[in-house]
């Protein structure tokens, strides 16, 4: 079984020991001390430590060449080492490059404690599958465990990886394979089911891009995990994984929510390398709902009428496409006690939400007019509905409604998006309800002027909250943890 080994990166000898103490007692099997971050390091600092902690570490000085955060030099660094393998550490882990000359000698000292000795590698920039072999064939002559790890830059070079191990196997060294940076998650992710025999967990504020977290790893340990995730181009505003993760904590499941960030051009070797992986489901983001929508194998009812896709069901060698934003806007209405039935609305945008928004009014018998920066995309979207839309161009809007309902479908107002507002405020005052689809930040600019206009608003959380639990029951089969995926989500957007 892989073992869990959470990174401690302390600055302080005693705040090391105080971590990684914490460490084990929340689900941890190792701690890897990373003595390139203690600032107060010397012979009695690496004793009380190995006497403390040792037999559940992995010690690691890491070179500055090899990414360490000392400012050792070689000969400063060579002494610590010789410390730290006289010590009583369960492991130790060398360098390939940087150690080649000692690791003989320094060898030999660790196997005096029974310290078992890891031979590491990390390249600086992408390599070759080959070159990634060889090096960890390298690392195995030298030590008991080869660890290589390579900068990826996109989930097809994680794939590679993932391939690369599978083609090993049989190999006799036991190893691990890290595919750094964000795009190398699935080579974490899937640790157990490749044989590594470390995951390298984060623990505390500092995690390495596409580290676990200490609680993930934890969940995942000794099994082959149902990966899940979130495809999209960008991907990190998401809070969807924060929300998921809470809900696969919360029942304990054997599961990961990892974030893809797919470029257009990227999307069928992602469709194809999906099955390879075995993930069994994802959601979808822009810019990949209408593209996933022509790619998967079978449509269910709303993704088919809007040729919209957010959630896919792998089953098999099956592709299944659903529209849980239908579901989620129309369960959302419920739920804030709105009735739409022969009332105005007016949505703004023109893109897949608003689709399933307009979709969602129209069967409940609202009359809906539309309005969008582009005009021609919005007047498609009127004519990919049978029932009257009418489509306002922004500039006459403060000379029509009044509307019972304003629906904004554009990410204007989301953090870290420039324009603020989505229609100018005389709309806004012209409208009896107001529904932000947009959730981060909780409070937007739409909704903080509806507040002044003294105005019902609500909040994109809501349509979020229950889109995404309908992904997870079609996704495990089981009905998701409501309340907890609310308090994550909650949390994450404070
Ligand atoms: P999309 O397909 O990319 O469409 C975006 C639409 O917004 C387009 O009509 C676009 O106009 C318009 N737009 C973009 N930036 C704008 C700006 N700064 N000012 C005014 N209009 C702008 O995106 P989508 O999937 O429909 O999502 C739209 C928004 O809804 C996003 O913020 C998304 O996070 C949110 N959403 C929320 C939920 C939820 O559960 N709460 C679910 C789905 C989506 P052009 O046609 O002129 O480009």
């Amino acid at each position: 079984m892989t073992k869990v080994a959470a990174v401690i990166r302390a600055d302080h000898a005693a705040e090391a020991e105080r971590q990684s103490r914490m460490a084990l007692e929340n689900g941890a099997d190792l701690v890897e001390l990373r003595f390139d971050y203690v600032r107060d390091l010397g012979s009695s600092t690496i004793r009380k430590l190995a006497n403390d902690v040792g037999t559940r570490a992995i010690a690691t000085f890491r070179s500055p060449v090899q990414g360490g955060a000392s400012g050792a030099d070689p000969r400063q660094r060579m002494t610590i080492l010789r410390e730290i393998c006289r010590a009583r550490f369960a492991y130790v882990d060398l360098e390939l490059e940087t150690d080649r000359e000692d690791l003989g000698s320094l060898g030999r000292l660790a196997s005096g404690h029974r310290t078992k000795v890891i031979v590491s590698h990390h390249f600086a920039q992408a390599a070759e599958a080959h070159r990634v072999s060889d090096t960890l064939d390298s690392c195995g002559a030298e030590g008991e465990i080869a660890k290589v790890a390579v900068p990826v830059t996109g989930f097809d070079e994680a794939v590679q990886l993932v391939d690369l191990v599978r083609s090993r196997s049989g190999r006799p060294h036991r190893f691990v394979l890290i595919g750094m940076g964000a795009a190398g998650i699935a080579t974490r992710a899937l640790a157990d089911s490749l044989g590594q025999e470390f995951q390298y967990a984060s623990w505390g504020p500092s995690a390495a891009p596409g580290q676990l977290s200490l609680r993930t790893a934890s969940r995942l340990r000794g099994h082959e995990p149902i990966i899940l995730g979130l495809i999209g181009h960008p991907v990190e505003h998401s809070i969807s994984s924060t929300m998921h993760e809470a809900a696969l904590d919360a029942l304990g499941l054997s599961a990961v929510y990892l974030l893809f960030d797919i470029p257009p051009e990227g999307l069928d070797r992602f469709l194809l390398a999906a099955e390879r992986l075995r993930i069994r489901g994802f959601n979808v983001t822009s810019p990949h709902k209408e593209a996933v929508a022509r790619s998967v194998d079978e449509l269910d009812g709303d993704a088919e009428r809007l040729g919209v896709v957010n959630t896919v069901v792998l089953r098999d060698g099956w592709t299944i496409g659903h529209n849980t934003d239908v579901y989620g806007f129309r369960v959302s209405l419920r739920s804030l006690g709105l009735r739409v039935g022969d009332r105005n609305a007016l949505v703004v945008g023109a893109g897949g939400a608003a689709k399933a928004v307009v979709d969602v009014l129209l069967r409940e018998g609202a009359h809906v007019q539309l309005t969008n920066r582009t005009a021609a995309r919005a007047d498609a979207l009127a004519e990919s509905f049978d029932d009257q839309i009418e489509v306002l161009p922004p500039g006459v809007l403060t000379r029509k409604g009044p509307w019972d309902l304003l629906v904004n479908a554009t990410p204007a107002g989301t953090k870290g998006v420039p324009d603020g507002l989505p229609v100018p405020e005389a709309v806004i005052a012209n409208a009896g309800f107001i529904y932000d689809l947009v959730y981060n930040p909780f409070v937007t600019p739409l909704l903080r002027t509806a507040k002044r206009l003294s105005r019902p608003a609500a909040s994109g959380l809501e349509m979020l909250l229950h889109q995404g639990a309908k992904a997870f029951e079609l996704w495990m089969g089981q009905t998701a943890p409501f309340d907890a995926m609310q308090r994550a989500a909650k949390e994450a957007l404070r």
